[in-house]
């Protein structure tokens, strides 16, 4: 503002003094009044021309200050970044460390799980339920992996999970080659020693109620709970499960006594017999 008015003012001075160099050239005189308008011009001018000066010694003072100013507030930004560091740091290593704690929390209760799925699904291979505890076992090991690979660096979770399919593959294998050197007749072989045991059909369960045993029942749970009136269970005469119609105890083709039909050697002469799986 007080520079535009300067400005104007210095045009209109130049305009007169334009002017009065004419009249002089003409040797016009300038009256009474028009001398007035030129002086009050004049010291108009000068006094704007001051405080034009004055504003912008203050507008330079102000330039340096606010140079200053962001000179301090970047000094006191590095400090403040500086000293902020070993909070940043420690803020870091306790995030790890955390992090790692929440990780072992919840593997420590994901891995049971997942070895008692393991462990469900090995034993219970032949159950009608195999394709539940399937997938029982299948959910605890994706949420185990999605665990470690959420907590731990892609390396740590690499490593793992080789670990993870090495375990898997060997299990395999040992599953394969104990089919293969273990064949299923020996594994029927002991469970229908284990129903013998117990009195029980071998294949449907039914009780073996033959001698003493023919006005009891019993079960797999009971057997060793009910009392047997004389002794021995031990039937002498051929014996077919009236419910499955498995032929149980059967003679002997060599000494002619009875034998467990479902086992392979005789008790009496030791006479082997072929278990078909
Ligand atoms: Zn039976
Ligand atoms: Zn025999």
């Amino acid at each position: 503002m007080v520079g535009d008015s300067s400005r104007n003012l210095q045009q209109t001075i130049n305009q007169l003094i334009e002017l009065r160099k004419l009249g002089m050239q003409k040797s016009i005189a300038f009256s009474e009044t028009e001398q007035a308008n030129f002086t009050s011009s004049l010291n108009l001018f000068l006094d704007n021309q001051q405080k034009y000066q004055e504003l912008s010694r203050t507008i330079s003072d102000m330039i340096d200050r606010k140079q200053g100013l962001v000179r301090e507030k970047e000094q006191a930004e590095q400090e403040i970044k500086r000293q902020g560091q070993p909070a940043r740091d420690e803020f870091d290593t306790l995030s790890r460390k955390h992090r790692l704690k929440l990780a072992f929390l919840q593997l420590a209760v994901l891995l049971p799980i997942l070895a008692v799925a393991a462990v469900v699904i090995i034993k219970k291979r032949s159950s009608i339920y195999f394709p539940l505890f399937l997938a029982f076992g299948a959910a605890a090991l994706v949420k185990v992996a999605l665990v470690v690979h959420e907590y731990f660096p892609s390396k740590y979770f690499k490593y793992i999970l080789i670990g993870g399919l090495l375990i898997v593959v060997a299990r395999l294998l040992i599953y394969f080659i104990r089919t293969i050197a273990f064949p299923k007749t020996q594994w029927l072989v002991k469970q229908y020693r284990e129903a013998y045991e117990r009195f029980l059909c071998p294949v449907c369960e039914y009780p073996i109620r033959t001698g003493p045993r023919r006005f009891l029942f019993w079960t797999r749970r009971t057997v060793n709970r009910i009392v047997v009136p004389g002794d021995g269970g031990v039937p002498e005469e051929n014996y077919t499960c009236p419910s499955c119609g498995c032929n149980l105890f059967e003679e002997c083709p060599s000494c002619n006594k009875i034998r467990h039909a479902m086992l392979p050697n005789c008790s009496h002469c030791g006479a082997e017999k072929e278990i078909n799986a």
